[in-house]
């Protein structure tokens, strides 16, 4: 059975967690590939908000396995906090509905004070990070001097193991004027966390290669989205992983023949949180009122969402790199009201016309969009369960990004409870 990868075609934000949650009604197994707990998903359950960080939203479904692949770098404090929280709700959290993996790497609180002295110190070179010290942590483990859970089985090779992370780090952070962080604390930390860690604890591409074969659905699930890929995405305004559907094999520990189709998420329009470019941007009342509808805040800091038309050349490169296969297109309900709505269908840049997202930093600030105009609607969408639904104009603004994207439309979102949805292509066939 091949495998459906969720991602992010734009700069993260699309309503994945809702998405993610109603695939997973049909999955056996979801799976997280790569971030760490700067994701926010947002779920809406029975009228009751929950936001999950690093947990796959899966587990508010009993009888699902969650996993968090190798590919996550994970806050052991946060991760437990999150862990507990579900309990708290009632959920069986235990081996039997989650596994975390053993080659995920750490976040230590040295990482949060490096990112917390960074963005002290950075003052217009700052990138807005979430401050929870994922940056850092990935930035560790390809140093090679990253942490990971399986280190925590041997106490005298961990203690090794944050002396040397601390020895260079501290380097570091005693230069940008903090202070430095002692190794004895953090050790101390990780030994008493090790026994409720240990049995989450396992191989998690194992599991899947062996759940796969076995015939379960697994779903893959990306946090933040293609254009904060840190190779693919608008570098340097990146994040610190790969985002992109491809990653996910790897992030998992699996081969990419597991994966199947690929589902790109998308709002009808566009937001971004933080710095960087972003052609399509609305600085006006319309942005303003975007923002307003779509409670446009982000889900892990508060911080208010940029918010513009949707862009076409952007989510065009965004199908290219994934290879999509579907679109779900979510948040067309805020849309009600306007008169017209409008999409960028490519840019112009020096007199010459661009059809995706260039790489240029000058050219990726600069570029104009050419906008298409279409009619708006009024009607309000939340009820809506069928194309037929919609109303006309509605149901054209769908079938227009279908068209120009290049990629069909596999789920519309249309408010933020779970059934607010039409569904189109079921995800495993
Ligand atoms: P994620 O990290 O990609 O899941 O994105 P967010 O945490 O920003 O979630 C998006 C927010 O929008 C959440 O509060 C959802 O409940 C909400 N949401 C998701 N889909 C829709 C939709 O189709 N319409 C509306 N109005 N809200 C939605």
């Amino acid at each position: 059975m091949r495998g459906v990868v969720i991602v992010g075609a734009q700069w993260g934000d699309e309503g994945k967690g809702k998405v993610v949650d109603h695939y997973a009604l049909v999955a056996d197994l979801v799976v997280r590939y790569q971030g760490g707990a700067n994701a926010g998903h947002t779920l809406v359950v029975g009228g009751q908000k929950t936001v999950l960080h690093l947990v796959p939203s899966g587990i508010l479904h009993p009888g699902k396995m969650c996993a968090v692949g190798p590919g996550c770098v994970v806050d052991p404090v946060a991760f437990l906090d999150e862990v507990e929280a579900l309990r708290a709700v009632g959920l069986t959290v235990d081996a039997s509905s989650l596994m975390l993996s053993e080659r995920a790497h750490l976040v230590l609180p040295v990482h949060r004070a490096l990112d917390a002295a960074r963005e002290s110190a950075a003052g217009p070179g700052r990138i807005g990070t979430t401050g929870r010290g994922i940056g850092p942590a990935y930035e560790d483990a390809v140093a090679r001097r990253g942490v990971r859970f399986a280190d925590l089985s041997d106490p005298d090779y961990l203690r090794a193991r944050v002396e040397a992370l601390h020895f260079e780090r501290n380097l570091l952070l005693t230069g940008l004027g903090a202070a430095p962080q002692s190794v004895g604390p953090t050790v101390e930390l990780l030994l008493e966390l090790r026994d409720r860690l240990a049995p989450l604890l396992g191989d998690v591409g194992r599991l899947v290669a062996e759940g796969a074969a076995a015939g379960l659905r697994v779903l893959y699930e990306g946090a933040q989205g293609t254009l904060l890929d840190v190779l693919h995405g608008s570098y340097p305004y990146v994040t610190s992983s790969s985002t992109v559907a491809a990653n996910a094999a790897s992030g998992v520990g699996v081969g990419p023949g597991l994966l199947g189709a690929v589902i790109g998420i998308t709002k009808a329009y566009c937001t971004r949180v933080g710095a960087g470019p972003f052609p399509t941007e609305l600085d006006d009342m319309l942005g303003e009122r975007l923002r307003a509808v779509g409670h446009e805040y982000g889900a892990t800091t508060g911080r208010p969402r940029r918010c513009g038309w949707l862009d076409v050349p952007a989510l065009r490169y965004a199908a290219r790199l994934n290879g999509l296969t579907g679109l779900a297109l979510t948040k067309l309900d805020v849309l009600s009201g306007l008169e017209t709505v409008r999409i960028a269908v490519g840019y112009r840049w020096r007199g010459q016309r661009w059809d995706e997202l260039p790489a240029e930093p000058v050219a990726i600030t600069e570029v104009e969009p050419i906008y298409e105009t279409l009619p708006g609607w009024s009607e309000p969408l939340g009820e809506a369960r069928a194309l037929a639904d919609l109303p006309s104009a509605a149901r054209a603004f769908v079938e227009r990004v279908a068209e120009l994207s290049g990629v069909p439309v596999a789920l519309v979102s249309v408010g933020p409870d779970r059934e607010a949805l039409i569904e189109l292509v079921a995800p495993f066939g």
